[in-house]
């Protein structure tokens, strides 16, 4: 844990600490003023005040973790705003909430004098929790369709909890925070009452869990409500299951973002730095280029997910260098945003026929350049996010793990750290799809690509190289380590027990693993590593063979 960290705890707590010291005048503060209402009714001054009373600690107390106070002050906010507004108090119900407020900020204190779940604790909550398998919530009641939803999310390595009616997901909420909600936007309670009921919670519990909207109903209104519900995705049923699960991922790993990488190329060092800051404090990681001529080493290094760059350039221009990025195929759909200082029409022309997206014309506002590249940098992302992954597995495929091969590689001989490429390709398949059918031989490959996702570390990645081939990048470890590593993988999976129908088989793997100690090239490190794995083969299959 880092000491950032360690520090934002402290300053948390500190703030926690202060809230439960202020605690008690704070609720001696609400009585006196309910007092002074009681004895003047007519006084709208202490009415207001006592509004305001309710109303911060209605917003602080949750926070703090105080969730049942944070609950009850709002509700008594809400019910004495009537009379502010101008209803007079009959005195039977001005006594009636007199004694209600009273009755429950007398024991308030005692009955909760500690957070349940403080807001350091939850801090520190989410970082345990994402070691976990990641919380789906599914609520629907349709029963058949819920099924069929877990099913392949569980294979994704999500943990779902399937709640049949509205009423449950409120206290689920409050007992286990989710990463993610999948919810139906119509109940027997209201045509969009999935809507309104997240957004209730929303407000309870104060925070904004990532909602995915699914709906029967395709129409226009139907999918205006869920966007202005600030969903994050909407599905049409039925659920198109491997759609959602990247929209899962994509929703989770932007909240993980560590913002876009945005490559600046510009001769001019001076402006390139001050746009650079910019978009640095905007939480965007930037690398900057003034020679052009490097451009092609810094994106496979760097990868960038989006590109700004001068018109004008020595060397070439800023025209010929986005045609030389394009010319490979792997960057054609990279944006790319031009920098000019004149707004010269013939030549935007000219990049856009080169291939440009977007021109920016300096001097710009900092909050127009921000939103701009955001925009196209996020769209961007999701679009790969989409290319790059498997569709069965879920995993990166072959283009995918190659890109980051080249650039772990890259980044590995950089910094002078070691690198482990192994290669895996389960034994015997054929037969076991000729044994026991093809979908048998689907759920065994999620299978194993959701244990090598359990299995390894988060910053080893994994790939669906071809059919039943796997590829996993250990980044900063040895081929010796890595084969450790995935040997205790290997024997975890040959226990593991698949299903067809009602019989019950197991499989195996073989793998071959090799680092940069042999080759520094990333397309010999996919063949060395190959060759071991078919040294494996030979020797009797279901081993590790380090290259
Ligand atoms: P070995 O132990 O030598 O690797 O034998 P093998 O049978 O695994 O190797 P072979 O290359 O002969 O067969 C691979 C099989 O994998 C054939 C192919 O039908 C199957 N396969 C490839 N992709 C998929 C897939 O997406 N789903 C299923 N169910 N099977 C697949
Ligand atoms: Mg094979
Ligand atoms: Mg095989």
């Amino acid at each position: 844990m880092s000491d950032k960290y360690d520090s934002l705890q402290e300053k948390l707590r500190a703030l926690e600490d202060i809230f439960l010291q202020k605690l008690p005048s704070k609720i001696d503060e609400i009585n006196d003023t309910l007092k002074k209402v009681v004895e003047c009714p007519s006084d709208k001054e202490s009415m207001i005040v006592l509004h305001r009373h309710l109303h911060t600690m209605a917003g602080s107390a949750g926070t703090f973790g105080f969730a049942d106070l944070g609950i009850q002050a709002r509700v008594f906010e809400a019910k004495l705003k009537p009379f502010l507004e101008g209803d007079a108090w009959s005195v039977e119900s001005l006594n009636e909430y007199a004694r209600d407020v009273h009755a429950y900020f007398s024991t308030a204190l005692i009955n909760q004098s500690k957070p349940i779940n403080g807001i350091a604790e939850s801090v520190q909550e989410k970082e345990k929790i994402r070691s976990d398998p990641r919380l789906i919530y599914l609520v629907d009641e349709d029963e058949a369709q819920n099924a069929a939803i877990t099913t392949q999310l569980e294979h994704f390595g999500y943990e779902v909890l399937r709640l049949h009616h509205l009423k449950e997901i409120a206290v689920a909420v409050a007992t286990r925070r989710p990463d993610v909600v999948v919810i139906e936007l119509s109940f027997p309670e209201g045509r969009v009452a999935g809507v309104e009921e997240m957004a209730r919670i929303e407000q309870i519990e104060r925070l904004r869990i990532p909602t995915i909207f699914v709906s029967k109903s395709s129409t226009f209104e139907s999918r205006l409500l869920a966007v202005r519900a600030k969903g994050d995705g909407y599905f049409t049923k039925p659920v198109d299951v491997v759609a959602l699960t990247e929209r899962i991922d994509a929703v989770l790993s932007h909240d993980e973002s560590k913002g876009y990488r945005i490559l600046i190329i510009d001769d001019d060092a001076v402006t390139s730095k001050y746009y650079a800051t910019i978009l640095h404090n905007a939480g965007m990681n930037v690398r900057l280029l003034s020679d052009p001529t490097q451009v092609l080493s810094v994106m496979t290094d760097f990868r960038p997910e989006l590109v700004l760059m001068d018109v004008y350039m020595p060397v070439c221009s800023g025209i010929e260098l986005s045609k030389i990025i394009r010319q490979d195929n792997s960057y054609l759909d990279i944006p790319i945003v031009f920098f000019s200082s004149e707004a010269d029409l013939s030549k935007q022309l000219d990049a856009v026929r080169a291939g440009a997206d977007d021109f920016i014309t300096k001097p710009v506002a900092s909050e127009y350049l921000i939103s701009s590249l955001s925009t196209r940098a996020e769209r961007y992302r999701s679009l790969r996010a989409l290319i790059m992954r498997d569709g069965l597995t879920g995993l990166f495929n072959h283009t995918a793990i190659k890109e980051h091969l080249a650039s772990e590689v890259l980044q590995a001989r950089r910094n002078g750290l070691p690198l482990a490429l192994a290669m895996i390709d389960l034994d015997n398949f054929k037969q076991i799809n000729d044994s026991f059918g093809h979908p048998a031989g689907d759920q065994v490959l999620r299978t194993l690509a959701r244990l090598l996702r359990q299995r390894l570390r988060r910053t080893d990645i994994v790939g669906r190289y071809g059919g039943e081939e796997f590829a996993v990048i250990f980044p900063d470890t040895t081929a010796e380590v890595a084969r450790k590593v995935l040997d205790q993988v290997r024997i975890a999976f040959a226990k593991i027990q698949q299903h067809s129908e009602d019989v019950s088989f197991s499989v195996t793997f073989s793998g071959g693993v090799a680092d940069m100690e042999l080759t520094a090239d990333a397309d010999e490190l996919f063949d060395v590593a190959d060759a071991a794995m078919y040294l494996s083969k030979q020797s009797g299959r279901n081993r590790i063979t380090l290259a």
